[in-house]
């Protein structure tokens, strides 16, 4: 099973990044209700989304999929249709309800909030980059297959892989097989 990863820097791209190799295999990671409830916790939106059917999942996806044709086309010029839906879709998640934080007896922090609170969570998160000057941080990882959306917040403005466990290890050591292969032959 192919685990989640928090590697963007943004909550809205994390989420764009639950479909991989987007040219190629679209490797679908909320396949299931439960899915998404294991994504909306380990992404720290809410502690508990309660239940979570199949509409929900598929509400999610929608977003997730208006979020990712946005950002790739953004800013939009002269929209089509389909960026038209994506704007729309995007502004109208960004109008839902934001997850509550409340603090316990103990002071523990909770974050109350249903799959609505969750859109909204994405939706504003989405807006408030395409609307920022971080948007032009935005970088797509520069492995050919990965498709991972993120924004590059070093000084250096040089971040190129979504996460070095996944893609830049990947092509270190590809990059160390080829130099020890040079050096033998030589
Ligand atoms: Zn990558």
């Amino acid at each position: 099973m192919d685990e989640f990863v928090f590697v963007s820097g943004r909550l809205c791209l994390d989420l764009a990044g639950t479909q991989l190799w987007r040219r190629s295999l679209h490797t679908e990671l909320l396949v299931t209700p439960d899915d998404l409830r294991r994504w909306t916790v380990l992404a720290e939106i809410v502690d508990d989304p309660g239940s979570v059917d199949s509409r929900g999942l598929e509400r999610v996806r929608h977003v997730r999929e208006a979020v990712y044709t946005l950002v790739r086309r953004w800013p939009l010029g002269d929209p089509d249709a389909a960026a038209e839906e994506a704007l729309a879709e995007v502004n109208e998640a960004a109008r839902l309800p934001l997850p509550k934080i409340q603090l316990t007896k103990s002071g523990q922090l909770m974050r109350v909030g249903s799959i609505d609170e969750v859109l909204g969570a994405v939706g504003r998160d989405a807006v408030d980059l395409l609307g920022s000057a971080q948007f032009s941080r935005m970088r797509e990882c520069a492995n050919q297959d990965c498709t991972r959306l993120f924004v590059d917040l070093s000084r250096s403005r040089a971040r190129r892989w979504c996460g070095m466990a996944e893609c830049g290890n990947r092509h270190k050591a590809a990059t160390y097989r080829k130099r020890k292969k040079q050096q033998s032959v030589a």
